[in-house]
């Protein structure tokens, strides 16, 4: 898995016993108990080591992986500027639970669907096939129609009863 600038990801914390947080690697996650999950945004990628990544931290880990950006780190890791002095860590792919989209995609189905019906061509709303291939007739045809039915099956070789 290729982390990118602006992706957001979930790493685990753990408080220690002296009150700070550390971060956890995920295999550790079960070793502990009050593990929390923090959402956390990407801003530097060693060019060098895509494996060595920067995260905004909005908490305060007081652990070995945190510091404050500064110019030397926002260089050797293409971090923006606007980031400068910001709180972050280091983590490395081990520590990211699970992957978060970058932003959550929300599917708006407006269309209902529907097929067009093969014998009269008029396409009703919220239908589905109801013939073997995929085929639909519609009731009117099924009703009124019947002898165009017929030969629509034969000639199509569809077995409907
Ligand atoms: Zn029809």
């Amino acid at each position: 898995m290729q982390y990118n600038i602006g992706d957001r990801v979930t790493i685990l914390a753990i408080k220690n016993s002296n009150g700070s947080l550390d971060l956890l690697f995920v295999m550790e996650r079960d070793e502990h108990e009050g593990v929390q999950e923090h959402n956390c945004l990407i801003v530097g990628i060693d060019p060098n080591d895509s494996d060595d990544i920067i995260i905004l931290c909005d908490f305060d880990p007081h652990s070995y992986f945190s510091f404050k950006i500064d110019l030397d780190i926002m260089s050797s890791h293409n971090i923006h500027s606007k980031f400068l002095n910001n709180k972050a860590a280091h983590i490395r792919p081990a520590m990211i639970w699970k992957d978060q989209p970058k932003e959550t995609i929300q599917i708006h189905n407006l269309d209902p669907g529907g097929m067009a019906c093969a014998i009269c061509n008029n396409f009703v709303q919220y239908a589905a096939e109801n013939l073997p291939n995929g085929v639909f007739i519609c009731w009117n045809c099924k009703q009124t129609k019947n002898y165009l039915v017929r030969s629509f099956l034969k000639q199509n070789d569809i077995d409907s009863d």
